[in-house]
């Protein structure tokens, strides 16, 4: 495959670029202010997304852009043993923030996750709120709201937990990640097998990948790589500090 970047995705007026940006932790990072900034872990994913029609208001480009991500968010949410983004809890619930640039040529979409433990009150919740309203100052945006819902996190699963089964047992188990993509987990080949008619559409999807997954106390160099786009598993050893490669399971 030849490799893709930022600059050679696919654009022009038909497409739209949808930047996502996962914020959260890993199971043994200390809880300080250390590991936020340029260092925080984090995936970020820029997507270019071909619109169903052309000269489409900006709105209506934005509604399809975040309808195809909220669609795909189970794609997006199971890509790592992620941990709440400010204490060590695994994280279950996540906050999204979008902003929109769709009036301009090309049109674009920043949205942010932040995956914490719960994001509805408490000091993690608070602290998300000091990120968001720093983030808006920076775009230029209003703060968003504090979200409205009282689910309780237990209801959901854990990011951790496989992309395909989402059963719980699954936190502790070693987990395949889509090599196609470098994103989706799931605990086993049939669990990926079974979930491919749901990720196949979001796995096709010209992107670009970049995990800033820095070992302890060190940045590394953010790995930048690119999608084809053929059905493949590979071991990833999420002990390890960063997103192995391992080998493939056709
Ligand atoms: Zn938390
Ligand atoms: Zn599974
Ligand atoms: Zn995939």
């Amino acid at each position: 495959m030849p490799s893709t970047t930022e600059e050679t995705l696919p654009q022009g007026p038909d497409y739209v670029r949808i930047r996502v940006l996962l914020y959260g932790s890993s199971k043994d990072d200390p809880v300080s202010d250390d590991r936020f900034g340029d260092h925080q872990r984090r995936v970020e994913i820029i997507f270019s997304l071909k619109l169903p029609r052309a000269n489409m208001p900006p709105n209506d480009i934005l509604q399809y852009a975040t309808d195809f991500i909220n669609l795909y968010y189970p794609c997006l949410k199971h890509t790592q043993k992620w941990h709440c983004e400010f204490c060590d809890l695994p994280a279950r619930m996540s906050q999204q923030d979008v902003s929109s640039w769709c009036s301009r040529t090309p049109p674009h979409v920043l949205i942010y996750y932040h995956f914490v433990c719960d994001p509805r009150s408490g000091p993690c919740a608070d602290n998300l709120r000091i990120i968001q309203r720093q983030m808006a100052r920076v775009n230029g945006l209003p703060t968003p709201r504090r979200p409205r819902n009282r689910e309780d996190p237990f209801e959901f699963p854990p990011m951790a937990a496989c992309a395909g089964c989402e059963h719980e047992e699954t936190v502790d188990m070693p987990t395949l990640k889509c090599s196609s993509c470098d994103l989706t987990r799931y605990c086993s080949v049939a669990c990926q097998r079974a979930h491919w008619p749901e990720h196949k559409v979001f796995c096709k999807t010209p992107k670009v990948v970049k995990w800033v997954w820095p070992s302890a106390g060190e940045l590394q160099e953010p790995r930048e790589q690119v999608m084809p786009g053929s059905l493949q598993a590979s071991e990833a050893d999420d002990a390890a500090d960063s997103p192995s490669q391992g080998c493939s399971i056709q």
